[in-house]
Parts: C-alpha cells; sequence; structure tokens
C-alpha cells in the first residue's frame, strides 16, 4: 500500500485529498442533519459518497486517469452545491478545489473545471454578501487556479525530465537496461499470451578496448553512435534496440524466427562489415542470438542469449551463434 502511495503519484493525490476531504465533511454532515438543514446535509452526504466510492475505485482499479477526473469534478461541483446551497463556506471550500484539479485531471480539463465552478457562483450570487466580495473572489480564484497551473504544469515538466533521464542512454540516445528490463518483461508476457516469436540479440563489438586505447575515447564513443545509426537504419520500427552496457547492445525482434531470423542477423552482420569503419580500419561485432522458449523467464532467456554470445567470442569473433535449440532446431549451435 505504502509502495503505491510512493510510486503513484496521482493515487497519492486522490487519497490524500480524499482523506482530507471525508475527515473535512463528515461532521459538517453530521451538524447539518442535526440542525434539520436536510438538504445541506444532503448535499455533503452525497460529495461523501461520490469521494469514497472515487477512492475505492481508484485504489481496486489502480485507473487515477478516470478516477481523477472524476474527484475533480465531485469536489468542484460539490463545492458549488454546498455555495448555492449553504452560502458563503462553499466559497472557501472551492479554494482547495481549484488548486487541485490541476493535480487530478490535464490542464484543459482543470481550467474548464476552476472556470465553469466560479462562473456557477458568480452567476447563482447567493453566496455573496456584497459586489465587493463577489469581485474579490473571482480575483483571487483566479489567481489561486493561475498558481496552481503553473506548479502542475512545471512539476509534470520536470517529472517528464526525469523519466527521460532515467530511460534514455545520454550517449547514443537510445533506451538504457533500465528501460529494457521493462520492455523484456512485457514482450515475454505478451508471448505468453499471443504465442508470437520474440528473438533477443545480444551485440558485442569485438576489441573494442584496442580502439579506445589506440585511438582515443572520442573515436570510441562515435563507434558507439555510428553503430546505434545503422542498427537502427536497417532494423524495423518495430524491433527495440537497448544499450546493455558500455559496447554491449540489446535487440529485441518480434514476429521472426527461423530461417527468417537468420537472414535477418546475416544481414545485419553483412552490413556491420562494409559500414562500420574507425580510423584504424573496420570494425567487427559478435552476436548472440536466443528465441523467447515458452513459458521461459526473462533472466533465463537473458542467460542463453549471453551463452551464445560468449561462444561467438570464443569461436573467434565477429560471427553469429544462434541458442534455440528447441523452436528453431536447425539454427541450434548454429553459426554464420
Ligand atoms: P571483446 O572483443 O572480448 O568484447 O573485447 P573488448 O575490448 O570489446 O571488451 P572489453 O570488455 O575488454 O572492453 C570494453 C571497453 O569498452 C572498456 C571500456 O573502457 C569501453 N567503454 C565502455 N563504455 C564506453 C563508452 O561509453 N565510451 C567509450 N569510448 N568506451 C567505453
Ligand atoms: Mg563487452
Ligand atoms: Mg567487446
Amino acid at each position: 500500500m505504502l509502495h503505491r502511495l510512493k510510486t503513484d503519484f496521482r493515487l497519492s493525490i486522490i487519497t490524500l485529498l480524499g482523506g482530507s476531504a471525508i475527515l473535512g465533511i463528515t461532521p459538517f454532515a453530521v451538524m447539518r442533519f442535526l440542525q434539520g438543514n436536510t438538504l445541506a446535509g444532503t448535499v455533503d452526504a452525497a460529495i461523501l459518497l461520490g469521494i469514497l466510492v472515487t477512492l475505492t475505485y481508484a485504489w481496486i482499479t489502480g485507473d487515477t486517469r478516470r478516477s481523477g477526473f472524476v474527484f475533480a469534478v465531485i469536489a468542484c461541483s460539490g463545492a458549488v452545491a454546498v455555495g448555492t446551497v449553504v452560502g458563503e463556506p462553499g466559497l472557501f471550500w472551492l479554494y482547495p478545489c481549484l488548486v487541485t484539479t490541476f493535480f487530478l485531471a490535464n490542464s484543459r480539463i482543470a481550467v474548464l473545471l476552476n472556470v465553469a465552478s466560479v462562473v456557477a457562483l458568480l452567476a447563482h450570487g447567493g453566496a455573496f454578501r456584497s459586489d465587493v466580495q463577489m469581485w474579490s473572489f473571482a480575483s483571487t480564484a483566479f489567481v489561486v487556479s493561475a498558481c496552481a497551473y503553473v506548479f502542475a504544469h512545471r512539476n509534470h515538466d520536470q517529472r517528464e525530465r526525469l523519466e527521460h533521464l532515467a530511460t534514455i542512454d545520454p550517449l547514443t540516445g537510445i533506451k538504457n537496461r533500465r528501460s529494457m528490463d521493462q520492455e523484456l518483461d512485457l514482450a515475454a508476457a505478451n508471448a505468453e499470451r499471443t504465442g508470437l516469436p520474440y528473438a533477443l540479440v545480444l551485440l558485442d563489438i569485438d576489441h573494442f578496448k584496442k580502439i579506445n586505447d589506440e585511438h582515443g575515447h572520442g573515436v570510441g564513443d562515435d563507434v558507439l553512435t555510428d553503430l546505434v545509426a545503422l542498427l537502427k537504419q536497417n532494423t524495423r520500427k518495430s524491433d527495440q534496440l537497448f544499450r546493455y552496457g558500455g559496447e554491449e547492445f540489446v535487440l529485441l525482434m518480434l514476429g521472426v524466427d527461423g530461417i527468417g531470423l537468420k537472414a535477418v542477423m546475416n544481414n545485419l552482420q553483412q552490413v556491420l562489415r562494409k559500414y562500420m569503419k574507425h580510423p584504424g580500419g573496420s570494425v567487427t561485432a559478435s552476436f548472440g542470438v536466443a528465441l523467447l522458449r515458452h513459458g521461459e523467464s526473462v533472466d533465463g532467456w537473458l542467460a542463453r542469449t549471453d551463452t551464445a554470445l560468449y561462444e561467438a567470442k570464443e569461436n573467434g569473433r565477429d560471427q553469429v551463434v544462434f541458442a534455440d535449440a528447441q523452436r528453431a532446431p536447425e539454427l541450434s549451435a548454429d553459426t554464420v
């Protein structure tokens, strides 16, 4: 539970607001029923019920996008209802709602909700003691909304930038190992559901340390970026390329196996042999390839790919080794 609160920002906002609203509104609901103000008590009870249902829905389904939107609508319309039925207290309740709409729904919806709530209260007019109070409310509601918008926008921006930093390799611009772990889990789940073949390729540049040592780290970096550009040009859009670490890359391919896979790998190897150059000559790479077996774990799949790569290195480098004994017998321990 704590883990979900820590990792899901919107769920934590919904929970915090829901909890505070339940604690804050319940005494008023009880008080209004006790005072015989049934209409106001019913409005409070309806808001409480709506919040409880939305909160439960968010926790059970994890669909915080929909529940955030519903929560924002309930909160704003609730504050407006209190404003029209009870009067001034509704104005105070609207302020936290104006701030939190930006954290519960997207900015456009939040702006619409805020404008609609303020305009509804202004049009009704019953919550205000004087024109001055009404226009003070309108201008302060605008300032609060504008500040909340700027803050939420910045927050969203920074979160996106952090996510980018955490998943993208800065040198080559492709996804890093962290993203790879997530994509491999997804691929394994998808393969289990659809039965589609997934191939994993582990590529390691041969004698890369020598290139660095003899020509400098900058040349080594250029080799890495050239290799990524070449791999991207020669793979399909649906194939995913990751930097596994150092001079090792992982290619995840969907929908190729058997002879097709062998042809793809042969083509990649030829392209690399032809176009990968550095000031001291050509650059070659070794490849380990494994098809995902039925029911196999991602770790097991990666380990078989790694063993195939190790074999390619042991056999003299600049070659492709397939590790799929089960699903592609003709490729078993085969090298090209
Ligand atoms: P092998 O054929 O057995 O794979 O030998 P290798 O020299 O390619 O492998 P080794 O693991 O000995 O060396 C890898 C080198 O890659 C060592 C490390 O300094 C270098 N390296 C790792 N990351 C980067 C990087 O981002 N830029 C550059 N220029 N070099 C890097
Ligand atoms: Mg290596
Ligand atoms: Mg290497």
